[in-house]
């Protein structure tokens, strides 16, 4: 059946969204249905800590639309929170398995704390509803956010975030430290490459950068709703400086969070993909290994 869109290397492509899997509103399936309603030529699904989505998203599979391979590590850097993205791993390796299973289970242990922070706070939200909210998936401070909105003690998860969630907020809990150089280390192992998630949202990337770089970081995401064109460009000279590929996505969740754009708005060239699995397929084939 002929496919009505751009193909190959002319197509757009999406590399940074998330599913119920994790913190998404919408199924891996209705994803797909979006991405190829909206004429992406490819996406990557970037749940946090979790595979189980874009695995299901690649056993639907949509024609004409590639789906990519991905994940998103929330990690820990001299006290800034750091977000790296994985593609193009092999999710069966067990260094990553591992690593997903370990992360998942402490987002339920973090979940309960910071539960009972809001408790003691007044503005009381159950475990029980919270784990409704996430579903099968990896529970996050979304849920959490959700369910304030919910019981009326938050106006919208922005609020929700901004008054208990966020960093520095009373009902905050910091996640057990994992170093970016630990997560481009376990993504490489599986035979991917590990990209740095929205820079802009951690305060001092230009100055860790080369050590993320020191550590094999193959790309930087560049195009992001919240970059303003100075900004992609500054974020360009950075790439060219260290030699990554530029990425770029909506960090989509099917709702208005953070970065509060639609599917496909803030997208790279499908080529990006390529660039990237080359970088990836090449380290394997240098048999480094990091
Ligand atoms: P967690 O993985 O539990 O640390 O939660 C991180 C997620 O919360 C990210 O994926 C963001 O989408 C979302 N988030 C972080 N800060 C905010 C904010 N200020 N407003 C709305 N969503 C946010
Ligand atoms: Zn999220
Ligand atoms: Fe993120
Ligand atoms: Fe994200």
């Amino acid at each position: 059946m002929a496919v009505p869109r751009e193909s190959g290397l002319m197509g757009r492509a999406d590399l940074h969204t998330h599913t119920t899997a994790s913190d998404g509103l919408l199924t891996p399936e209705q994803l797909l249905e979006a991405a190829w309603r909206g004429g992406l030529g490819a996406i990557a699904i970037t749940d946090h800590d979790t595979v189980e989505g874009v695995q299901e998203a690649l056993a639907i599979g949509s024609p004409g639309l590639l789906v990519v391979m991905g994940v998103e590590l929330s990690c820990v850097l001299a006290g800034v929170e750091i977000h790296v993205l994985g593609y193009g791993f092999d999710p069966t390796a067990v260094g990553l398995r591992t690593l997903l299973d370990e992360r998942a289970g402490e987002r339920r242990t973090r979940a309960a704390a910071i539960v009972e922070r809001l408790v003691a706070l007044g503005v009381p939200v159950s475990m029980g509803r919270i784990a409704e909210l996430a579903g099968s998936g990896t529970i996050g401070r979304p849920h959490v956010a959700r369910a304030l909105v919910e019981a009326g003690h938050a106006s919208s998860v922005g609020d929700a975030f901004d008054r208990f969630l966020g960093a520095g907020q009373p009902a905050y809990v910091e996640r057990q430290e994992l170093a970016p150089q630990w997560a481009i280390a376990v993504i490489h192992a599986a035979g991917g490459a590990a990209v740095l998630a929205h820079p802009l949202y951690s305060p001092g990337y230009a100055d860790f950068l080369p050590d993320l770089v020191d550590a094999g970081l193959d790309g930087i995401e560049v195009v992001y709703p919240d970059h303003p064109p100075a900004i992609r460009r500054y974020l360009s000279s950075l790439a060219a400086r260290y030699g990554l590929v530029e990425t770029g996505g909506t960090d989509f969740h099917g709702d208005f969070g953070r970065a509060g754009k639609g599917l496909g708005e803030t997208t790279v060239a499908v080529d990006v993909v390529g660039q990237l699995l080359l970088r990836a397929s090449r380290r394997q084939e240098a048999g480094s290994g990091s």
